[in-house]
Protein backbone atom coordinates (compact mmCIF):
# COMPACT_ATOMS: atom_id res chain seq x y z
CA UNK A 1 0.00 0.00 0.00
CA UNK A 2 2.07 3.06 -1.35
CA UNK A 3 -1.09 5.34 -1.33
CA UNK A 4 -4.11 5.73 1.08
CA UNK A 5 -6.65 6.38 -1.13
CA UNK A 6 -9.48 8.27 0.82
CA UNK A 7 -12.64 9.60 -0.50
CA UNK A 8 -13.81 13.16 -0.41
CA UNK A 9 -15.93 13.09 2.32
CA UNK A 10 -13.07 11.45 4.41
CA UNK A 11 -11.30 14.32 5.03
CA UNK A 12 -12.43 17.26 6.75
CA UNK A 13 -12.20 21.13 6.08
CA UNK A 14 -9.44 21.75 8.39
CA UNK A 15 -7.41 18.38 6.62
CA UNK A 16 -8.29 15.63 8.98
CA UNK A 17 -9.04 12.05 8.12
CA UNK A 18 -9.68 8.59 8.99
CA UNK A 19 -10.01 5.32 8.29
CA UNK A 20 -11.28 2.54 9.76
CA UNK A 21 -11.24 -0.74 8.10
CA UNK A 22 -8.89 -3.58 9.44
CA UNK A 23 -7.15 -4.37 6.48
CA UNK A 24 -5.45 -0.96 6.01
CA UNK A 25 -5.34 -0.69 10.05
CA UNK A 26 -3.55 -4.20 9.84
CA UNK A 27 -1.37 -3.11 6.90
CA UNK A 28 -0.04 0.36 8.51
CA UNK A 29 0.92 -1.86 11.63
CA UNK A 30 2.37 -4.73 10.15
CA UNK A 31 3.99 -3.67 6.94
CA UNK A 32 4.57 -0.38 7.00
CA UNK A 33 5.45 -0.24 11.11
CA UNK A 34 3.27 2.97 11.27
CA UNK A 35 3.78 5.37 14.31
CA UNK A 36 2.57 8.57 14.74
CA UNK A 37 4.68 11.88 13.80
CA UNK A 38 5.08 9.35 10.46
CA UNK A 39 4.50 10.90 6.70
CA UNK A 40 2.36 8.78 4.26
CA UNK A 41 1.34 9.26 0.61
CA UNK A 42 -2.85 9.99 0.72
CA UNK A 43 -4.95 10.91 -2.40
CA UNK A 44 -8.68 11.42 -2.99
CA UNK A 45 -10.66 8.96 -5.24
CA UNK A 46 -10.45 10.54 -8.47
CA UNK A 47 -8.56 13.30 -7.21
CA UNK A 48 -5.20 14.60 -6.17
CA UNK A 49 -2.63 12.99 -4.02
CA UNK A 50 -0.32 14.45 -1.22
CA UNK A 51 1.53 14.03 2.30
CA UNK A 52 -0.32 13.60 5.16
CA UNK A 53 1.06 13.04 8.80
CA UNK A 54 -0.37 10.19 10.78
CA UNK A 55 -1.58 11.61 14.21
CA UNK A 56 -3.34 8.45 15.86
CA UNK A 57 -3.25 4.87 15.36
CA UNK A 58 -4.76 1.90 17.06
CA UNK A 59 -7.08 -1.08 16.44
CA UNK A 60 -10.32 0.59 15.20
CA UNK A 61 -8.77 3.97 13.22
CA UNK A 62 -6.16 5.80 12.07
CA UNK A 63 -6.36 9.43 11.46
CA UNK A 64 -4.15 11.20 9.36
CA UNK A 65 -3.51 15.44 8.99
CA UNK A 66 -3.50 15.98 5.33
CA UNK A 67 -1.32 18.81 3.62
CA UNK A 68 -2.72 20.37 0.90
CA UNK A 69 -2.98 17.54 -1.83
CA UNK A 70 -1.95 19.39 -5.09
CA UNK A 71 0.02 16.79 -6.97
CA UNK A 72 -2.12 15.22 -9.81
CA UNK A 73 -2.08 11.27 -10.38
CA UNK A 74 0.51 9.67 -12.61
CA UNK A 75 -0.56 9.56 -16.49
CA UNK A 76 -3.53 6.76 -17.47
CA UNK A 77 -2.35 4.64 -20.25
CA UNK A 78 -4.17 4.90 -23.94
CA UNK A 79 -6.02 1.81 -24.13
CA UNK A 80 -8.93 0.06 -23.92
CA UNK A 81 -8.24 -3.49 -22.87
CA UNK A 82 -11.06 -6.08 -23.80
CA UNK A 83 -10.30 -9.48 -21.99
CA UNK A 84 -11.75 -12.70 -22.30
CA UNK A 85 -13.24 -13.13 -18.90
CA UNK A 86 -10.68 -15.29 -16.79
CA UNK A 87 -11.11 -17.42 -14.00
CA UNK A 88 -11.84 -16.02 -10.50
CA UNK A 89 -8.30 -16.00 -9.16
CA UNK A 90 -6.99 -15.02 -12.59
CA UNK A 91 -9.17 -12.02 -12.89
CA UNK A 92 -8.69 -10.64 -9.51
CA UNK A 93 -4.86 -10.62 -10.22
CA UNK A 94 -4.72 -9.19 -13.26
CA UNK A 95 -7.01 -6.53 -12.53
CA UNK A 96 -4.83 -5.61 -9.51
CA UNK A 97 -2.02 -5.56 -12.17
CA UNK A 98 -4.02 -3.93 -15.02
CA UNK A 99 -4.87 -1.09 -12.85
CA UNK A 100 -1.48 -0.53 -11.31
CA UNK A 101 -0.43 -0.11 -14.89
CA UNK A 102 -2.38 2.79 -15.43
CA UNK A 103 -5.22 1.32 -17.58
CA UNK A 104 -8.30 3.01 -17.01
CA UNK A 105 -11.36 1.19 -19.73
CA UNK A 106 -11.54 -2.59 -19.09
CA UNK A 107 -14.25 -4.86 -21.02
CA UNK A 108 -14.65 -8.32 -19.45
CA UNK A 109 -15.77 -10.30 -22.79
CA UNK A 110 -17.64 -14.04 -23.09
CA UNK A 111 -15.91 -16.32 -25.60
CA UNK A 112 -16.34 -19.53 -26.66
CA UNK A 113 -13.72 -20.99 -24.48
CA UNK A 114 -14.62 -18.83 -20.96
CA UNK A 115 -16.50 -21.08 -19.30
CA UNK A 116 -19.82 -20.20 -18.71
CA UNK A 117 -20.05 -20.79 -14.67
CA UNK A 118 -17.43 -17.71 -14.19
CA UNK A 119 -20.22 -15.70 -14.95
CA UNK A 120 -22.04 -16.63 -11.89
CA UNK A 121 -18.88 -16.24 -9.61
CA UNK A 122 -19.07 -13.76 -6.93
CA UNK A 123 -15.91 -12.23 -7.63
CA UNK A 124 -17.91 -9.95 -10.05
CA UNK A 125 -19.93 -8.23 -8.39
CA UNK A 126 -19.25 -4.27 -8.37
CA UNK A 127 -18.17 -3.97 -4.73
CA UNK A 128 -15.33 -7.45 -5.19
CA UNK A 129 -14.69 -5.69 -8.59
CA UNK A 130 -13.71 -2.71 -6.81
CA UNK A 131 -11.77 -3.65 -4.16
CA UNK A 132 -8.95 -5.80 -6.85
CA UNK A 133 -9.31 -2.03 -8.71
CA UNK A 134 -8.19 0.02 -5.33
CA UNK A 135 -5.24 -2.78 -4.56
CA UNK A 136 -4.26 -1.63 -7.77
CA UNK A 137 -4.12 2.06 -7.46
CA UNK A 138 -2.49 1.91 -3.79
CA UNK A 139 0.19 -0.08 -5.26
CA UNK A 140 1.11 2.24 -7.95
CA UNK A 141 -0.13 5.82 -6.37
CA UNK A 142 -3.19 6.68 -8.43
CA UNK A 143 -6.13 7.78 -7.31
CA UNK A 144 -8.27 7.14 -10.58
CA UNK A 145 -10.51 4.12 -10.66
CA UNK A 146 -10.82 2.04 -13.97
CA UNK A 147 -14.01 1.73 -15.28
CA UNK A 148 -15.24 -2.48 -16.10
CA UNK A 149 -17.95 -3.41 -17.81
CA UNK A 150 -19.16 -6.91 -18.24
CA UNK A 151 -20.42 -7.87 -22.36
CA UNK A 152 -21.77 -11.50 -21.86
CA UNK A 153 -22.34 -11.63 -25.57
CA UNK A 154 -19.47 -11.78 -28.13
CA UNK A 155 -21.15 -11.17 -31.16
CA UNK A 156 -23.12 -8.06 -29.93
CA UNK A 157 -19.34 -6.93 -28.86
CA UNK A 158 -17.52 -6.68 -31.98
CA UNK A 159 -20.62 -5.94 -34.42
CA UNK A 160 -22.18 -3.14 -32.19
CA UNK A 161 -19.68 -1.64 -30.13
CA UNK A 162 -16.63 -2.62 -30.99
CA UNK A 163 -16.33 -0.24 -34.25
CA UNK A 164 -17.27 2.70 -32.31
CA UNK A 165 -13.88 1.87 -29.61
CA UNK A 166 -12.27 1.43 -33.34
CA UNK A 167 -13.07 4.44 -34.85
CA UNK A 168 -10.50 6.83 -32.57
CA UNK A 169 -7.98 3.90 -31.71
CA UNK A 170 -5.02 0.94 -33.35
CA UNK A 171 -7.31 -2.56 -32.55
CA UNK A 172 -4.61 -5.26 -31.83
CA UNK A 173 -5.83 -8.72 -31.03
CA UNK A 174 -3.12 -10.82 -28.92
CA UNK A 175 -2.94 -14.01 -30.66
CA UNK A 176 -0.18 -17.10 -30.54
CA UNK A 177 0.51 -17.93 -34.13
CA UNK A 178 -0.27 -14.01 -35.66
CA UNK A 179 2.26 -13.48 -38.88
CA UNK A 180 3.09 -9.48 -37.07
CA UNK A 181 5.00 -9.28 -33.59
CA UNK A 182 3.21 -6.94 -30.90
CA UNK A 183 4.26 -3.36 -31.91
CA UNK A 184 6.66 -1.54 -29.80
CA UNK A 185 5.86 2.06 -28.20
CA UNK A 186 2.46 2.74 -29.64
CA UNK A 187 1.97 6.72 -30.21
CA UNK A 188 -1.53 6.12 -30.65
CA UNK A 189 -4.47 5.16 -28.29
CA UNK A 190 -5.55 1.20 -28.92
CA UNK A 191 -8.09 -0.92 -27.89
CA UNK A 192 -5.64 -4.23 -26.54
CA UNK A 193 -7.95 -7.69 -27.16
CA UNK A 194 -6.82 -10.60 -25.32
CA UNK A 195 -8.25 -14.21 -25.29
CA UNK A 196 -9.05 -16.67 -22.42
CA UNK A 197 -6.98 -19.40 -20.99
CA UNK A 198 -7.76 -21.35 -24.39
CA UNK A 199 -7.06 -18.83 -26.60
CA UNK A 200 -9.64 -17.45 -29.17
CA UNK A 201 -11.40 -19.95 -31.58
CA UNK A 202 -10.78 -19.03 -35.31
CA UNK A 203 -13.45 -17.95 -35.84
CA UNK A 204 -13.72 -15.28 -33.08
CA UNK A 205 -10.03 -14.57 -34.74
CA UNK A 206 -11.55 -13.97 -37.86
CA UNK A 207 -14.32 -11.36 -36.34
CA UNK A 208 -11.89 -9.33 -34.84
CA UNK A 209 -10.16 -8.82 -37.93
CA UNK A 210 -12.80 -8.10 -39.54
CA UNK A 211 -14.18 -6.19 -37.86
CA UNK A 212 -10.65 -4.39 -38.34
CA UNK A 213 -8.07 -5.31 -35.19
CA UNK A 214 -4.51 -6.16 -36.38
CA UNK A 215 -3.72 -9.72 -35.34
CA UNK A 216 -0.45 -9.92 -33.24
CA UNK A 217 1.96 -12.44 -31.27
CA UNK A 218 4.38 -12.39 -28.18
CA UNK A 219 6.63 -14.76 -29.33
CA UNK A 220 6.30 -18.34 -29.16
CA UNK A 221 6.21 -18.97 -25.90
CA UNK A 222 2.38 -19.28 -24.63
CA UNK A 223 1.78 -17.15 -21.60
CA UNK A 224 -0.39 -17.00 -18.75
CA UNK A 225 -3.23 -14.58 -19.55
CA UNK A 226 -2.36 -12.35 -15.78
CA UNK A 227 1.95 -12.62 -17.77
CA UNK A 228 0.62 -11.67 -20.97
CA UNK A 229 -1.27 -8.87 -20.24
CA UNK A 230 1.49 -7.52 -18.82
CA UNK A 231 3.87 -8.54 -21.13
CA UNK A 232 1.37 -6.76 -23.85
CA UNK A 233 0.97 -3.58 -22.41
CA UNK A 234 4.77 -3.01 -21.29
CA UNK A 235 5.82 -3.46 -25.03
CA UNK A 236 3.09 -1.43 -26.70
CA UNK A 237 3.58 1.45 -24.28
N1 LIG B 1 -3.77 -22.05 -25.79
C1 LIG B 1 -4.08 -20.75 -26.26
C2 LIG B 1 -3.29 -19.69 -25.50
C3 LIG B 1 -4.05 -19.04 -24.45
S1 LIG B 1 -3.09 -17.92 -23.54
C4 LIG B 1 -3.75 -20.57 -27.74
O1 LIG B 1 -2.86 -21.25 -28.21
O2 LIG B 1 -4.33 -19.70 -28.37
C5 LIG B 1 -4.31 -16.70 -23.15
C6 LIG B 1 -4.25 -15.45 -23.98
O3 LIG B 1 -3.05 -14.74 -23.70
C7 LIG B 1 -4.23 -15.67 -25.49
O4 LIG B 1 -5.54 -15.82 -26.01
C8 LIG B 1 -3.56 -14.40 -25.98
O5 LIG B 1 -4.47 -13.33 -26.07
C9 LIG B 1 -2.55 -14.12 -24.88
N2 LIG B 1 -1.25 -14.73 -25.17
C10 LIG B 1 -0.55 -15.58 -24.40
N3 LIG B 1 0.63 -15.88 -24.97
C11 LIG B 1 0.69 -15.20 -26.14
C12 LIG B 1 1.65 -15.08 -27.19
N4 LIG B 1 2.79 -15.73 -27.16
N5 LIG B 1 1.36 -14.28 -28.24
C13 LIG B 1 0.18 -13.61 -28.29
N6 LIG B 1 -0.75 -13.67 -27.34
C14 LIG B 1 -0.51 -14.45 -26.27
Amino acid sequence: MNLILLSPEDITADGNATIRDPRRLRHLREVHRAAPGQHLTVGVAGGAMGRAELTALNDQQATFHCAPLTQTPPPALPVHLVLALPRPRMLARTLEHVTALGVKDITLLHTRRVEKSYWQSPELAAEKIRRHLVLGLEQARDTVLPEVTLRRGFRPFVEDVLPGLLSTRRGLVAHPGMANACPRGLREPAVLVVGPEGGFIDWEVERLLAAGCEGMHLGPRILRVETAVTALLSRLF
